[in-house]
């Protein structure tokens, strides 16, 4: 069986399983992290499966970066946080638990302690609703 098959991103591409979608557009798709660090938590990954930075292709990898920018940007203009986290994970070792190329954005509050990683899953009405208000930052 391929990578691919098994993989929960390729999933949510494929549209096997749902997720709070954000953004998509022919090489990436941007969704809300169920379990978000911090509310506005957005993952940006590559519409093709590949497990890592070493991995990905360039023109997916690209495609990728320019989809964080704009999201960043949405995401600053929405939510207004006084920072934003931009991360990515390559291997299980370096706290990388979905194998399939992605970016955290992570708005971040003054004084806020938040870790790479949320520690519950979000109520779904929630992403939903911070969904909409960057989606209608990008459409700006
Ligand atoms: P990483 O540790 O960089 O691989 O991060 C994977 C991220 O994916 C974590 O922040 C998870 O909360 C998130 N995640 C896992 N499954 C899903 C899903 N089905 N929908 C949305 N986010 C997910
Ligand atoms: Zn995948």
């Amino acid at each position: 069986m391929s990578e691919s098959a098994q993989c929960i991103f390729c999933k949510i591409v494929r549209g096997e399983i749902p997720a709070v979608k954000v953004h998509e557009d022919e090489r990436t798709l941007t969704f809300m992290d169920i379990q978000p660090a911090s509310p506005g938590h957005a993952l940006v990954i590559s519409k093709a499966h590949a497990p890592d930075l070493l991995e990905i292709a360039e023109p997916d990898l690209l495609a990728v970066a320019v989809t964080v920018q704009r999201v960043a940007r949405a995401v600053q203009k929405s939510l207004a946080p006084d920072g934003l986290r931009i991360g990515q994970f390559n291997g299980a070792a370096a706290g990388q638990t979905v194998p399939h190329y992605h970016v955290h954005i992570v708005p971040m509050r003054e004084g806020q302690r938040a870790g790479a990683h949320g520690r519950a899953p979000a109520k779904i009405e929630e992403l939903k609703a911070l969904a909409v208000r960057i989606r209608e930052a990008l459409a700006d």
